[in-house]
């Protein structure tokens, strides 16, 4: 398996454990975007969000909290990519965990949005719960 992430999981490839067990592994991440950016993941090999069992979402949800807390950071960004076009860069889903210490520092997010047409909006609501 070419896979990065299960590399580190088996630990052919060393990272910086914070968290380890049966399901979850959380790390320090290589390329930062602030002190103490952090990846939780589950141990089983997905891509997408969707690939992911329930129990093992439940768990890395709960891991992520967890380090949230030990780093005593207020503010914060928990991020999670799925597909290339939504930034994803490696294909076993992980949970970005992102201190914000300041204005500048940590993620930028440029969120352009517009108001929504209500009537597409109540279409668009049917048509997923329908799907649900
Ligand atoms: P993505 O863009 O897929 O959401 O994020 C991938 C993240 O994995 C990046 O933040 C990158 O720095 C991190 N990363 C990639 N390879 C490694 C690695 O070998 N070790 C660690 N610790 N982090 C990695
Ligand atoms: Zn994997």
């Amino acid at each position: 398996m070419a896979c990065i992430f299960c590399k580190i999981i088996k630990g052919e490839i060393p990272s910086l454990k914070l968290f380890e067990s049966e399901k979850t592994l959380a790390f320090l991440d290589i390329g930062p975007l602030s002190r103490g950016h952090s990846l939780i993941i589950p141990k089983h090999h997905g891509a997408k969000l969707h690939d992911i069992p329930d129990d093992q979402l439940a768990e890395v949800l709960s891991v992520t909290k967890k380090i949230a807390v030990a780093q005593g950071v207020q503010d914060y960004n928990v991020l999670q990519n799925n597909g290339r076009i939504a930034h994803q860069e490696v294909d076993h889903v992980h949970f970005h965990l992102i201190p914000k210490p300041n204005e500048t520092e940590g993620l930028g997010i440029e969120w352009t949005t517009k108001p929504a047409d209500k009537g597409e909006l109540q279409k668009l609501l049917e048509d997923i719960k329908s799907k649900m």
